[in-house]
């Protein structure tokens, strides 16, 4: 491929920040990728490069100067060649000096473009890639928000409905459900994801309703994201205002899972507390504690970074048996691809995700099929920049 234009500008995201869009052209054919930004982000993720007025005009300068420069005319005879040359140019560990939100926009961008050029779906170039095979992904839709996506009203970021099946069967069950949840909750104000930010008193609340409403849908059961990292202060938990030991902790985890339908639980402990993930994991599938015959997921998110070198070293230490893959915590398509590699090799599980910060872009959508990912976490159905991704699934198992 030899790129003959490149092209930034910025755009607001959900929570009306600026973020990239970036275009690029080659053989008349044109793309475009916009990047999303994250809100509970982890302080091991590449680095999004935003300047002290919150804006991104860095960003989109190392775009459209050194990275244009660099690359505009050359030939790059694959993709994983030009992501590689985007990470040397930047020189840094964590893509600090040009920004992975400026690496990512061109990166994904290209991706497009070279699906294009060849005229397969997106999808399908991201299958061959990667070497995987393509599958519908679960979907994890976010009902409920709290933590920092709500001002902590809930102590958990995020409950989420997983449903079982393609899209095209797990969508209508899931907007029954949001619906239903809607008419018990009554005027409360959306989070930042598009699910509701009600306020409760106890930690179980939410679980019950959702279990409660849930109880004729035998394909649907409920995750969390509690984004621990956001909830730590000095060796300690803080939910609803009381703090909890790490024991403590995994002691909820477990009352919880032996009460309510629980698929996954991501994040249950901070980013540097591997050794917390790791007793959660031995305690929640050990088969007194198990739920049925179903394995509990532990997800890592904030612990792994989409990097295939932390991922590595979860899985070894049994920390989890799920991974969040979320492209701009690492800032190519191809560290995002080695990412899912990594996760398959111990054995384990893909979920795709989103930003809390979003744009109308459906790449992750694309990835999470065409990675063959186990889930997909994109949102609420009360934003449209969510809806894009459930709109673009239902396209590709059409296209599939
Ligand atoms: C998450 O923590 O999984 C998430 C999507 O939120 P954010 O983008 O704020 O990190
Ligand atoms: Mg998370």
């Amino acid at each position: 491929m030899r790129i003959d234009h490149l092209e930034a500008r910025a755009i607001l995201d959900t929570r009306k920040k600026p973020t990239l869009e970036t275009t690029i052209s080659a053989n008349t054919f044109t793309a475009t990728a916009s990047v999303p930004s994250g809100k509970s982000t982890g302080s091991h993720e590449a680095c999004e490069l935003r300047d002290s007025d919150g804006s991104v005009a860095s960003a989109i300068k190392n775009v459209n100067e050194e990275i244009a420069e660099a690359i505009i005319g050359k030939r790059f005879e694959s993709l994983d060649e030009l992501d590689s040359f985007l990470i040397e140019l930047d020189g840094t560990p964590n893509k600090s000096r040009l920004g992975a939100n400026a690496i990512l926009s061109v990166s994904i961008a290209a991706m497009r473009l070279s699906a294009m050029l060849k005229d397969v779906p997106l999808w399908k170039a991201i299958s061959e890639r990667a070497g995987t095979k393509p599958q519908a992904p679960r979907l994890f839709v976010n009902v409920m928000n709290g933590g920092v996506h709500a001002d902590f009203k809930l102590p958990f970021q995020e409950y989420m409905l997983v449903v079982e099946g393609k899209t095209s069967e797990a969508l209508p069950i899931v907007q029954e459900i949001f619906a239903k949840l809607g008419e018990r909750l009554g005027d409360v104000p959306m989070g930042d994801e598009g699910g509701y930010a009600p306020t409760f008193d106890t930690i179980e609340k939410p679980f019950e309703i959702l279990t409660d409403l849930i109880k004729e849908y035998p394909s649907v059961s409920i995750a969390i994201d509690a984004a621990a990292s956001e909830l730590f202060h000095n060796g300690s938990y803080e939910l609803l205002n009381k703090t909890y030991a790490p024991e403590e902790l995994t002691s909820i985890y477990g009352s919880i899972v032996s009460q309510f339908p629980i698929h996954s639980i991501e994040d249950p402990f901070s980013e540097n507390s591997g050794e917390d993930f790791a007793k959660l994991m031995a305690q929640l599938n050990s088969p007194s504690t198990r739920l049925g015959a179903t394995t509990i997921l532990v997800v890592g998110d904030d612990l792994t970074v989409t990097n295939p070198a932390r991922i590595k070293t979860a899985t070894e230490n049994k920390e989890l048996n799920a991974v969040l893959i979320k492209p701009n915590q690492i800032g190519t398509v191809k560290e995002a691809i080695e990412a899912v590699q990594a996760t398959y090799a111990a054995g384990f599980q893909a979920i795709a995700s989103h930003r809390s910060g979003e744009t109308m872009d459906t790449f992750i959508a694309d990835f999470a099929y065409g990675v063959g990912a186990h889930g997909i976490k994109a949102g609420g159905l009360g934003q449209k920049e969510r809806l894009e991704k459930y709109k673009r699934l239902l396209e590709i198992e059409k296209e599939a």
